[in-house]
């Protein structure tokens, strides 16, 4: 195990064989060694830093279906509520004057939010905090839809790919909603510039390890930029609500191959995280993640936009949270700065690392996913 464990930390790479071996034979001692080589390479590559992002939720209108998530459009318990651009700008407003330089403006497939009013909020949080990036994750839109956003500002674009298998993925949402299509977008989203992020769910209802390694598989050719990754978790009101929630040591286990995959991998400790256990995002944190998202949203909207049960919203936003979460992190031997905490390529000339990450010239893992326009990607000049 040991051996897999440095092979990974060495080349980056594990064959499909090698992977399924290493999530089918942990035990706590080879968990706790891949932690802690994943922990080492996470303070190297971020000299002992953990970046903040401020999550908005804009909107728990969606007009999707996914089987898992408890805004889905057929579950008529949810109280549905959207954000005005002005409550959203007192929002960034708030956040910046904590130290956040990231908003995260995150909500359900929305069609109220046209092109044209997601453009004027991205201009004038640009224009109002010209230092600070913006991270969208609105779904699924068109390609001319996303370079818009992207002409007007936007940095960062969020979309988990869920599951890399198409079988599995047509179990956890209905017909019209397609893995060929998530995955158009994903593409679309990296030629277009954004700094991409995708992630899954772990122990989402009937996944294999199998399932999980072609996650990983498929994270290592697409080389996104960020990757989310949280443990599944029923909402009462949906197909799901009666599965098991996924588990914690293996979404760790998920994170810290990731961060020996992807060494300059943009790591979220996420929230499902936190909800599975209080400490759950310090864990993640040792286990390689780097970024932390504390909820922005106002207080009075939070409980609504809940995507499973018993979801967190710590009110780390508040002044003294954000101190709090300081401490805790100074606690484990972190930092926290004011900082936009881009995705920095890796150095060329180091030869620990893959040489041009996002360079990827081998096959791609199947016909799903369009070979189109990768040499055009390019990381932005303002990085
Ligand atoms: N509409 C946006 C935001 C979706 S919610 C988009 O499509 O990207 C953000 C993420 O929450 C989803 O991508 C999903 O991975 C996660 N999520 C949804 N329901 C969940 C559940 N029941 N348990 C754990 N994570 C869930």
């Amino acid at each position: 195990m040991k051996k897999i464990i440095d092979k990974l930390a060495a080349t980056q790479t594990l064959e499909k064989e090698e992977l399924l071996y290493l999530l089918s034979n942990t035990d706590q001692n080879s968990n706790e060694y891949l932690f802690s080589k994943a922990r080492y390479v996470a303070k190297q590559q971020f000299n002992d830093q953990i970046y903040l992002r401020g999550l908005i939720e804009l909107s728990n209108y969606c007009k999707c279906d996914c089987l898992y998530c408890g805004i889905r459009r057929s579950n008529k318990m949810a109280e549905r509520y959207r954000l005005t651009p002005e409550e959203v700008l007192d929002c960034c407003e708030i956040g910046h004057n904590l130290g956040f330089r990231t908003f995260v403006l995150q909500g359900g497939e929305d069609c109220h939010f046209s092109d044209d009013i997601i453009v004027s909020m991205i201009t004038s949080i640009k224009s109002a905090y010209p230092d600070s990036a913006i991270t969208l994750s609105l779904g699924e839109k068109s390609k001319a839809s996303y370079q818009s956003y992207f002409k007007a500002g936007a940095d960062r674009y969020l979309l988990r790919h869920e599951t890399a298998d198409p079988t599995h993925y047509a179990k956890l949402h209905p017909k019209s909603q397609t893995l060929q299509t998530r995955m158009k977008c994903l593409y679309d989203l990296k030629s277009i510039g954004y700094q991409v992020g995708t992630g899954f769910m772990v122990g989402s209802p009937y996944q294999t390890l199998d399932n999980l390694v072609s996650d990983l598989l498929f994270i290592q050719e697409f080389q996104p930029h960020m990757v989310g990754v949280g443990p599944f978790l029923p909402h009462h009101d949906t197909p799901f609500g009666h599965h098991e929630k996924g588990s914690m040591e293996l979404t760790l286990l998920m994170i810290a191959i990731l961060r020996l995959m992807i060494p300059n991998l943009l790591i979220p400790s996420t929230t499902a995280l936190g909800t599975i256990k209080p400490t759950g995002r310090e864990q993640g944190i040792l286990a390689g993640a780097n970024v932390i998202m504390p909820n922005l949203s106002p207080t009075n909207v939070r409980e609504k936009y809940l995507l499973y049960d018993n979801k967190i919203s710590t009110g780390q936003e508040a002044a003294e949270g954000v101190i709090d979460l300081r401490n805790r992190m100074q606690t484990l031997g972190y930092q926290i700065p004011v900082s936009r905490g881009d995705f920095r390529p890796t150095d060329p000339h180091s030869n620990l690392q893959p040489v041009d990450p996002h360079g990827c010239t081998r096959p791609l893992c199947s016909s799903l996913y369009p070979p189109t326009e990768r040499s055009s990607y390019h990381v932005q000049s303002s990085i």
